[in-house]
């Protein structure tokens, strides 16, 4: 039988009833700013109150249930994004969103009280589906927030200041959302793996030890097409070929270094005919790792690699740096905390690195962040079939509520 307590039966409920808050087809599409946007933060937010806490949307469109602490203490931030992709599941993002919610109803009918005051947030755009820009919640909190992304237009070429104004925002007041980094003691973001760690480890929940930083280098590489059947070998310059050499060290680079990973995910060859020497191959090198330093000798080795590769082959190479996002390692006293906190639910606090962005990226140049991964099924996101199961949340629920309560005896 389901009882008010069973923290996980309620958090698998609630996201079933959010997934309902969806634009038409298959799994869920709930982007920022939409009438799925507005549902779902009514129905959070009647479950905010319920839990006691005091309910407000911001300027940036970030829902805010607040429990008080005692008179002048600091703050404790926990959350995630409301949106999905299009046609997405269930649960990225806005799982983050409804455990923590429980969580807090947890330590009230417990009668914990906390030194502090814990805020539940749940921001609008996390994915960046609709408008070309994502994490306007956070980084108006961090005070990193460009108004210049206002400007920008969604498919139907609304902007995005007309879509925060029609949604009832005021976006000329998300400047000043920017919060006192004195005043915020940590972020904590509870959130699916999207990967195949803890499914493979056997793990319901995971600390994660920083969020990759990223750089992205697209790469052209020029050499001279000619008849399949009547330029000899020798004296080919074959653009693929050279691109294939790169390829290949991306691949061996990133499975000898710890923690690196190296990706071409986009290849393009012309002329492009089955009887012609390919005279051009684009194509894109990703890599991320947890550790800076790390990617960046990653990133000037395989420059130099494809340089003396060109050379040898009498091909020709344009390839820089287009993007660059640094990682953002998670603090080292919440973590900690985090791993006690998994251990009190039976769990090994599994430490794995998030490859993907998140909100807590942003939180991150506000102040210290920490992440709880919860095993999906699969390793499988951004899809209907994502699913992380309800005794997993139910662990995750019990995790956090012994963090803050684990955090609340540290000294400050
Ligand atoms: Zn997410």
């Amino acid at each position: 039988m389901k009882t008010e307590r069973d923290w996980g039966a309620r958090a698998a409920d609630r996201l079933a009833a959010l997934a309902e808050l969806s634009a038409p087809g298959p799994g869920v599409t709930r982007l920022p700013f939409t009438p799925e946007h507005r549902a779902a933060l009514d129905l959070i937010g009647s479950w905010m109150t319920e839990a006691g806490l005091d309910v407000h949307i911001d300027a940036a469109g970030t829902l805010i249930g607040r429990r008080e602490g005692p008179p002048g203490a600091a703050t404790f931030l926990i959350g995630s994004h409301q949106d999905s992709v299009r046609e997405g599941g269930a649960f990225d993002g806005i799982m983050g969103v409804v455990l923590p919610i429980l969580v807090l109803e947890k330590l009230r009918a417990d009668g914990v009280d906390l030194p502090f005051a814990v805020e539940v947030l749940a921001f609008a755009d996390e994915e960046g589906v609709r408008f070309p820009t994502a994490l306007i919640g956070p980084r108006a909190l961090a005070g990193t927030f460009d108004p210049a992304v206002l400007d920008m237009q969604d498919a139907e070429g609304k902007t995005l200041r007309a879509a925060m104004r029609e949604f009832g925002l005021d976006p000329d007041a998300i400047t000043a959302l920017k919060r006192d980094p004195a005043r915020i003691i940590g972020y904590l973001e509870a959130h699916i793996e999207q990967g195949p760690v803890l499914e493979a480890e056997a793990e319901a929940l995971g600390v994660v030890t920083a969020i990759c930083g990223i750089e992205r280098h697209p790469v052209v590489i020029s050499g001279e097409t000619g008849h399949a059947g009547t330029l000899p070998m020798h004296m080919r310059r074959d653009a693929l070929v050279g691109a294939a050499a790169l390829v290949g060290e991306v691949d061996r680079m990133a499975r000898a270094e710890p923690g690196l990973l190296g990706t071409v995910g986009t290849l393009s060859v012309l002329p492009g005919a089955v009887n012609a020497v390919p005279r051009e191959a684009r194509l894109t090198v990703e890599l991320r790792a947890p550790d800076d330093a790390v990617r960046e000798r990653a990133g000037q080795a395989l420059r130099a690699f494809a340089e003396s590769m060109a050379a040898e082959r009498g091909l020709t190479l344009s390839m820089q740096r287009s993007y660059h996002q640094p990682a953002a390692p998670c603090d080292r006293g919440l973590t900690d905390a985090l791993v006690q906190a998994v251990r009190s639910t039976g769990g090994k606090g599994l430490a794995l690195p998030s490859g993907a962005t998140h909100d807590a990226s942003a939180m991150a140049d506000l102040c210290p962040i920490a992440m709880l991964f919860l095993r999906c099924a699969g390793g499988v996101s951004h899809r209907p079939e994502e699913h992380a199961s309800a005794a997993d949340m139910g662990k995750a629920v019990d995790a956090m509520a012994a963090f803050l309560q684990g955090i609340a005896t540290q000294p400050a």
